[in-house]
């Protein structure tokens, strides 16, 4: 089996992929005016003032969070809870995930009273037609991202009108260019957090004894699957530790397809 390789040249800088770049994707007046009229509403408002519309703007159960259970997932999902605890919120297993990640998971949908995750996994026919080793990550990421992310995220979605993502413009180039509200694949797309520090992140995660994700006090400030994310060594880049030495700091799934970041 021929394989394709990544590149690996950081020195060429990061290129924004298609699916996280900001920007609105419609050319329905109807839906650029409701765009128009939900981004004033945000101006000005914090999380919670952002969270609020995107779910009650949408029909009941039709705006989903996405989230990665990460190293700062909590916050999101406490500020959805607050609001409300039935929202739907899904979680892409991909298989390659962190054992911690997965007992996070377990741990805040029990003490923030989640009552709605939907893990989602890679179609066995994909796992067996691109993938039958597992060992796909080490020769191309970007197609493993697509079958174990990307695809099933996209499925996941298409029953909704709006999402809820974690993404912070620190965290990419890309993502600084991030609205609080977009339009993006067919659907709403709130970021409630966009303009949040990492040293906002925790201060909340302080003041409301949010349950922290055990790798990150171990050296992973963002976490992923693990054979694509390592610890960060003093005075690296936060997400250093990310698809290390490849041209990728990105999954692909905030196309409407990164979560927050995932
Ligand atoms: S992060 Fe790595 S293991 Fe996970 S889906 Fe992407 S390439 Fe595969």
């Amino acid at each position: 089996m021929s394989a394709t390789v990544t590149v690996i040249d950081r020195n060429r800088g990061i290129t924004p992929r298609v699916f996280d770049r900001a920007g609105t994707q419609t050319q329905d007046p109807a839906i650029a005016a409701k765009l128009a009229q939900l981004q004033a509403a945000a101006k000005g408002r914090d999380a919670r003032g952002i969270i609020e519309p995107a779910l009650e703007s949408q029909p009941h159960g039709k705006t989903a969070v996405v989230s990665s259970f990460g190293a700062e997932s909590a916050v999101l999902l406490h500020l959805v809870a607050q609001v409300d605890p039935t929202t739907p919120i899904l979680f892409l297993n991909t298989g390659k995930l962190f054992g911690e990640t997965l007992r996070y998971r377990d741990r805040l949908q029990d003490e923030l009273g989640l009552t709605d995750i939907r893990s989602l996994g890679p179609h066995p026919a994909d796992r067996a037609r691109f993938d039958p080793e597992g060992t796909l990550w080490s020769r191309d990421t970007d197609a493993c991202c697509n079958f174990r992310k990307v695809i099933p995220l996209r499925h996941a979605l298409e029953g909704f009108t709006a999402q809820i993502t974690g993404r912070k413009k620190f965290q990419t180039n890309a993502r600084a260019e991030m609205q609080a509200v977009e339009y993006f694949e067919g659907r709403f797309r709130f970021n409630p957090l966009a303009d949040w520090s990492l040293a906002d992140l925790e201060k909340y995660t302080t003041e409301h004894n949010l349950p922290r994700h055990p790798l990150s006090e171990d050296g992973y400030p963002s976490i992923g699957c693990m054979p694509c994310t390592r610890r960060v060594a003093a005075g690296e880049g936060y997400r250093d530790g990310r698809w290390a030495g490849l041209d990728k700091d990105e999954c692909g799934i905030h196309t409407g397809l990164d979560g927050e970041g995932i």
